[in-house]
């Protein structure tokens, strides 16, 4: 058996979104899994649809991610060139090759005339006008300049079969295809030509790609009967739904990787649920490192069903790899978070962290969760009202001057120490230290819900800050 080898061969017109990285993953993940090739190629030739930067987008979201490829336009392979506008020369050749086979035929008709083959829809099938051209006209016209387009030649009837991995059995009638271009008249070859000589040229096995091409190969595969050549493999992945009725699309501005990243998300959980989308793996484990799902992947794992994007999924298992990271790895990593805090350069920061840790899923919930803590301001009394914790203003008004005489006399200011000496004083004072921590808490911070204890936030405040907080609280509370 060939070695295996797999491709990604994306379109470079913006940002990579899901669907093409989810492509990419598949791809890689089976070439890993059989110890084969995958290789990055750039389809190009649609000089239209062109955004400048997208290549470079392509390899850095390749590279960040963690889906490297072993062949491309920038770390080379013995297949290149990996970037279609640069390979026109050999569509050239084998176009020319194809016709030689009667696979294909130059046309020199008109626009004007092609104009005329339009049904009231708008609609074109082309009638073969130019297939049974002369070898002497043809060479006279091209001697010439005449322009023309090298068509496709596409049986008039019969059927077109074959098995895809995912889909199974297709087939196609030849009378619903049309002899379409394959190369254009500048020269360029479209994309359902320069995919089948690249595939072969560039030794692909397995084509894994997108659902929208699944109708399409069997007109390739006239052409790799007509060479000769060998068929791929092929592995049509199922589409991509933000919901229902809609797909995921970049065209609708859905979320890109990029996008997904600069939202805060731990980026192997992007890669880790981009993988289930559309494949399950065996058991129940869904987290899983990219050497793990290269482990499990498996061809049969893929379905046919469409796949929703579920936003607050992969938020979820964002948070399942920020619970797993150690301290230091959640400081490198949501750093550049931290500092869109308020509360960043105020405090310690790894205490600012080490509160956000256990209660963000994406980076970008850290401000979120630690900029009460500069938020401290004239707050509503009532607070202090608490059946359940059995607190009161009253109580507090009675019992601040006591903590801060407490807290003032504590030597090591530390979340232990404070939470030791409040209990303490809860006890000398016959109440419930419930009660205690949830007036020192409203009376530092002026919210009844905050990440982090009384005792979290006052060692994070400082003694100077948590005793000048109780003064403003008693103050409020003695008006
Ligand atoms: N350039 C095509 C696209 O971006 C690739 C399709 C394929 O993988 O063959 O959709």
């Amino acid at each position: 058996m060939d070695k295996v080898r797999t491709r990604f061969a994306p379109s470079p017109t913006g940002y990579l979104h899901i669907g093409g990285l989810r492509t990419a993953l598949y791809g890689f993940l089976y070439s890993k899994m059989k110890g084969g090739d995958f290789i990055l190629r750039i389809e190009d030739t649609d000089t239209a649809r062109y955004v400048d930067g997208s290549v470079q987008i392509i390899y850095d979201t390749m590279r960040d991610s963690g889906i490297m490829y072993d062949e491309g336009p920038d770390v080379g392979g013995n297949y290149g060139p990996y970037v279609q506008s640069e390979r026109k020369s050999i569509y050239t050749e084998y176009a020319k090759k194809l016709v030689e086979l009667g696979g294909a035929y130059y046309c020199f008709c008109t626009p004007e005339r092609i104009e005329t083959l339009k049904d009231d829809a708008g609609n074109m099938r082309y009638d073969k006008h130019c297939l049974n051209l002369s070898k002497e006209e043809i060479e006279r016209r091209i001697a010439n300049g005449e322009p023309y387009v090298i068509r496709q030649n596409v049986p008039a009837e019969g059927t077109g079969s074959y098995n895809d991995l995912v889909y199974g059995e297709i087939s196609v009638d030849y009378k619903d295809i049309e002899d379409g271009i394959l190369i254009k008249s500048d020269g360029m070859p479209t994309y359902n030509f320069a995919n089948v000589i690249d595939d072969h040229l560039m030794g692909i096995t397995h084509v894994i790609r997108g659902i929208e091409y699944l109708s399409s190969t069997p007109k390739y595969n006239l052409m790799y009967d007509a060479y000769g050549w060998e068929r791929p493999v092929y592995i049509h992945l199922p589409p991509i739904m933000k919901d229902a009725q809609h797909k995921l699309s970049k065209r609708n501005g859905d979320a890109s990787y990029e996008d997904f990243v600069n939202k805060g998300y731990v980026k192997e959980a992007i890669v880790n649920y981009i993988a289930l989308l559309g494949w399950s793996p065996k058991g129940n484990v869904e987290k899983m490192s990219l050497q793990e799902l290269i482990e499990n992947f498996s061809l049969e794992g893929i379905g046919k069903s469409p796949a929703i994007f579920d936003e607050t999924k992969m938020k979820w298992l964002s948070g399942e790899y920020v619970k797993a990271m150690t301290s230091e790895e959640f400081k490198a990593r949501a750093y550049e978070f931290l500092k869109k805090s308020k509360a960043y350069g105020k405090y310690d920061e790894d205490k600012l962290l080490a509160i956000a840790k256990g209660r963000v899923q994406i980076f970008s919930e850290i401000a979120d969760k630690i900029d009460f803590l500069e938020e401290f301001s004239e707050y509503d009394l009532s607070l202090f009202e608490n059946q359940k914790q059995k607190s009161s203003a009253q109580l507090a008004k009675e019992v601040l001057p006591k903590v801060k005489d407490t807290l003032n006399a504590l030597n090591d200011w530390n979340n232990s120490n404070l939470f030791s000496a409040l209990v303490e004083l809860s006890a000398n004072l016959e109440i419930k230290k419930q009660a205690l921590l949830w007036i020192v808490r409203i009376a530092i911070t002026g919210k009844e819900s905050t990440a982090g204890g009384a005792t979290e936030v006052a060692d994070i405040l400082g003694k100077d800050e948590t005793l000048r907080r109780i003064d403003f609280s008693l103050d409020l509370l003695n008006k």
